[in-house]
């Protein structure tokens, strides 16, 4: 999706994007590389640690801004629209499963990236129903998603036809 950006003569625009779980800083690592600025949240001072310690290994530090804080409020922190939006839900695998995202304000955090999103832009939500919490949050996304403005909204889901009804599934959603 970034590729297509990157490779329309129209754009010329920086391309901006957001890690709303930063978590051991995988996914932003990954957006920086691919995008001219980043902003990565994460409640978890660690998480937020780790991620700098990443970013500055791979001298890419200066593209993100990082906030420990809760995505809910990722407004209070961004002022331009944002071309990806990337949610990856749920718990460190490595560390505390008790701090977990949470239904209500992931929805709200949602809601606030749909605000934040381009035309053309695209918000990937990673969830995973394999735990309780999971489970709850899932079906308050994807009821969420389903009942977003066809004329604005594509709404996309996967589905892993070989595992398990556990597995996880990632919302896609992008602005017409
Ligand atoms: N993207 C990460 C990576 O590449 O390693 C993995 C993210 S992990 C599955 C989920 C992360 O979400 C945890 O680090 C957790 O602390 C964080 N988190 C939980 N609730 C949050 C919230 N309300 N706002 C921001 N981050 C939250």
């Amino acid at each position: 999706y970034i590729d297509e950006f990157r490779r329309d003569p129209a754009e010329t625009e920086p391309l901006i994007a957001v890690d709303a779980t930063c978590g051991n800083g995988h996914d932003t690592l990954w957006l920086a590389e691919s995008c001219d600025k980043v902003y990565g949240f994460d409640i978890q001072e660690s998480a937020v640690s780790r991620t700098a310690a990443l970013l500055e290994e791979r001298g890419l530090a200066d593209k993100v801004r990082l906030f420990c804080d809760n995505h809910a409020n990722m407004m209070k922190y961004i002022r331009e629209e944002t071309a990806v939006i990337v949610f990856n839900l749920g718990y460190l695998p490595s560390g505390d499963k008790n701090i977990t995202t949470d239904a209500k304000t992931t929805l709200s955090a949602l809601s606030s990236s749909l605000s934040l999103l381009r035309a053309d832009g695209l918000l990937c939500v990673t969830m995973y129903p394999g735990h309780p919490a999971g489970k709850t949050e899932r079906k308050a996304a994807l009821a969420w998603a389903a009942q977003l403005d066809k004329r604005a909204y594509h709404c996309v889901r996967t589905d892993m036809l070989n595992q398990p009804d556990s597995a996880p599934e990632i919302l896609f959603i992008t602005t017409k």
